[in-house]
């Protein structure tokens, strides 16, 4: 078997939202295959000897296939020195994020790999809308469903639509025809939905619309979350938000620390 190829999750895109392994692998890495989502602040960690490669599809000039990025990524592992490979993929590494295709290459190649999981754009849209997604007053069942995939397969009826919740990654940039899809799987146009851009990043945003509403909806950025059902419905207690935010700007430091992950112990397989 050859070396390990760390497949690692970035989270939403906040240095401080990693995880301490994920941290610890990226200041140890020496190749880092990363997706265009992966701000530079994250990168930032990786020594400066590190090969650090965008991979990513949408990055301006020549974008890579899947079958360059597999191949890209058993080389490195089966033909170098490097040790200590990165894979370093959005959110959690499992979660629409073309993982299988990646893994279906290393076993064929015999390359051993770890699967280092990350916060998912579902988990930090959710926490940017103050919502919980599974509020057991309003939901049993949470979706997490691309509005863009490989089948072009319609949004599933198999699930009861009024109890559910729907986190749509990829939602846009047509809004109007995801909302489409969603009122034709059984949503009402009047189905609160919060839609979160920039997640968990200094710059996020987050509105609080109906599905008919989001439909007209204009200067949405990306990378956006779509959390549609009754537990995304604006909070009646949103009002309290001033004193909230008295009260935190009283008890805590200005603007973010940076985190030490100098301080952080070693991940045990790197010593
Ligand atoms: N593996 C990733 C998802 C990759 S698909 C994860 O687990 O989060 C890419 C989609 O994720 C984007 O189109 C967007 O819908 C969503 N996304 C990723 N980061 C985001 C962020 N910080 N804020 C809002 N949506 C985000």
């Amino acid at each position: 078997m050859a070396k390990n190829v760390y497949i690692v999750g970035a989270g939403p895109g906040a240095a401080d939202l990693l995880t301490v392994r994920a941290a610890t692998l990226l200041r140890a890495a020496e190749v880092v295959l990363h997706d265009d989502l992966v701000p530079q602040e994250i990168l930032d960690l990786c020594p400066a000897s590190a090969q650090v490669i965008n991979v990513g599809k949408r990055c301006g000039q020549r974008s890579r296939s899947q079958e360059q990025i597999n191949a890209l990524m058993v080389w490195h592992a089966r033909e170098t020195e490097a040790q200590t490979i990165v894979r370093l993929k959005s959110g959690d590494p499992a979660v629409f994020g073309r993982l299988g295709e990646e893994l279906d290459a290393l076993r064929r190649a015999e390359v051993e790999f770890e699967i280092v999981p990350g916060i998912t754009a579902a988990s930090a849209a959710a926490a940017s809308a103050k919502i919980t997604l599974t509020d057991r007053r309003a939901a049993s069942t949470l979706v997490m469903v691309t509005a863009h995939n490989a089948r072009n397969e319609s949004l599933s009826k198999t699930v009861e639509p009024a109890r559910s919740t729907y986190a749509l990654y990829m939602p846009g940039p047509d809004y109007s025809k995801t909302v489409q899809a969603l009122l034709e799987s059984g949503q009402e146009p009047g189905t609160p939905c919060a839609v979160v851009s920039n997640a968990g990043r200094q710059n996020e945003e987050v509105r609080y619309l109906t599905l008919q509403e989001l439909a007209s909806a204009k200067g949405i950025s990306a990378p956006a979350m779509l959390i549609v059902g009754e537990v995304a419905a604006e909070h009646p207690s949103q009002g309290h938000q001033d004193l909230l935010s008295e009260i935190s700007t009283q008890s805590l430091p200005k603007g973010r620390e940076p985190y030490h992950y100098d301080r952080l112990p070693i991940h045990p397989s790197l010593g």
